[in-house]
């Protein structure tokens, strides 16, 4: 890992919702390489999650894990709490789980409507609700929302999805005002595309509907939104948590920083 070993956050707790694959689990990489205790949560096979959990262990950091739903707010809950037992605090929330679904307004299934808006949007505001009693008693926190560059902009097909990520965005603002004199900061990064399983499943739609192989589907994907024509990757999005997460961050509030190639620049 770059920049590793560094140990700005030694002492501290991280809970990474959604960190078994693609984003989250870079942020995990890197926020275990600063020194912080690490509470991975999310789904996935047994088997790799207890390897990633050794892996990061191996950086001298404890390390839990989580497989709550955060579908569910009692779930949320008490993936806070399990945190909060296991690592014996939270000091840092990333809520990164998430999920995908397009379909144009007027087919979208109500039921992904639900889920997208259960996982993407409230599960956040049920996380962060759990945790800020504890870090208003030390009177330090960073709470971070991997939010989207559609936190702030639309694309058709995707109406659950960004809404909830505008939602994201209007909730991270709401508890920075709410937490501006202490010492508890909350923001949201924006990607742009990043190529994990969430991207790749669209990918590969394009791929079949415009019968694009493998590259020429992934190279009309960027050009279609990211001016770099490159993907970010999760190590970056986990470098810019871990900056928010620092001292040199602490008067960076409701803040919404793009990490998009450009996207939102046109
Ligand atoms: P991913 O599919 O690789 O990872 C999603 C993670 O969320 C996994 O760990 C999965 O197990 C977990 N998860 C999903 N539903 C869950 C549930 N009900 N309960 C518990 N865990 C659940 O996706 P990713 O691309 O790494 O996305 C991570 C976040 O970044 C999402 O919020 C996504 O909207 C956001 N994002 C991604 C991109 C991108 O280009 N990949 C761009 C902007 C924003």
């Amino acid at each position: 890992m770059t920049d590793s070993s560094r140990g700005t956050l030694r002492g501290k707790a991280a809970i990474i919702t959604g960190s078994t694959s693609g984003i989250g689990l870079g942020i995990a990489e890197v926020l275990a390489a600063e020194g912080a205790d690490i509470m991975l949560h999310g789904f996935g096979d047994a088997a790799s999650i207890e390897a990633q959990r050794k892996r990061l262990g191996a950086r001298g950091v404890k390390v839990g894990y989580s497989g709550a739903d955060v579908s569910t707010p009692a779930d949320v809950v008490a993936m806070i709490e399990h945190a909060t037992r296991e690592l014996g605090r939270v000091d840092i929330l990333v809520n990164n789980a998430g999920i995908q679904f397009t379909a144009p307004v007027d087919e979208f299934p109500v039921e992904r409507w639900d889920a997208i808006i259960a996982i993407n949007l409230s599960a956040v505001f049920h996380a962060v609700r759990a945790v800020l009693p504890q870090m208003k008693k030390r009177n330090w926190g960073r709470i971070v929302n991997v939010a989207s560059t559609h936190a702030l902009v639309a694309s058709t097909n995707k109406a659950a999805y960004v809404a909830a990520k505008h939602g994201v965005l209007g909730l991270t603002k709401v508890v920075a005002l709410e937490t501006a004199t202490t010492g508890i900061t909350c923001n949201a990064i924006c990607p742009g595309f990043v190529l994990t399983p969430l991207v790749q499943k669209q990918i590969d739609d394009l791929a079949a509907s415009a019968q694009l192989n493998g590259d020429e589907a992934r190279a009309r994907f960027l050009a279609e939104k990211q001016p770099s024509l490159q993907f970010a990757t999760p190590e970056q999005i986990g470098a810019l948590t871990a900056f928010l997460c620092s001292e040199a961050a602490a008067q960076i509030r409701g803040a919404a920083m793009p990490v998009d190639g450009g996207w939102l620049a046109r």
